[in-house]
């Protein structure tokens, strides 16, 4: 049973959002001649259990249950191969540009019904199970607006079990696309 669930960003091609690549990519149907970075990773064997869309559109790739391929070499609270014990959800995102608004929304739905179905005890990056190697969901996941999120929406418990605490940085500039200004923010 998953124990933990890992946030993730990744775009296809690199910063470009909306097409079909990543799609194909967790469906090992990449084209290599689709994009020059596709001639790197189609061999790539990847799978996450869910991919929210810049549109907050959410699909499932691989059920909640059963092990998806995305963590890599991690570890977490001392245990490694986090693929063993975790669900993948890979946000449509990159290390240089704000996450949309929907998809926090989508995103902490998701989030409350996994931890209503599965005896989940942490949230948490792929740069925290993996630090050096990997940098998403990246400065700009803003996990403060998450946590407020799932507060505003009566899960409180959930939020409780994200972990890292975000970068100040982050979160203001997450915030400015928020359809309120930075400096009338809620407290
Ligand atoms: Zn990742």
């Amino acid at each position: 049973m998953p124990e933990l669930i890992i946030i993730h960003a990744i775009s296809l091609p690199p910063e470009r959002f909306g097409g079909p690549g990543v799609e194909q990519l967790f469906t090992n149907r990449l084209d290599p001649a689709g994009h020059p970075y596709y001639a790197q990773i189609h061999t790539l064997r990847v799978s996450a259990h869910y991919f929210v869309r810049r549109t907050g559109e959410t699909l499932c790739f691989v059920p909640p249950e059963q092990r998806a391929w995305h963590a890599g070499v991690s570890s977490w609270r001392g245990r490694a191969r986090c693929n063993d014990f975790s669900i993948g959800i890979e946000l449509e995102g990159c290390d240089t540009l704000p996450f949309e608004a929907v998809q926090y929304v989508a995103l902490a739905g998701l989030l409350a019904d996994l931890c209503a179905r599965f005896p989940i005890t942490g949230i948490t990056g792929h740069s925290d199970v993996a630090p050096g190697r990997k940098t998403d969901p990246g400065p700009w996941f803003s996990w403060m607006r998450l946590r407020r999120l799932l507060t505003d929406a009566g899960h409180g418990e959930v939020a409780c079990q994200v972990e890292p605490e975000g970068r100040a940085g982050g979160d203001e500039g997450a915030l400015m696309h928020w359809p309120f200004p930075v400096g009338a923010r809620p407290a």
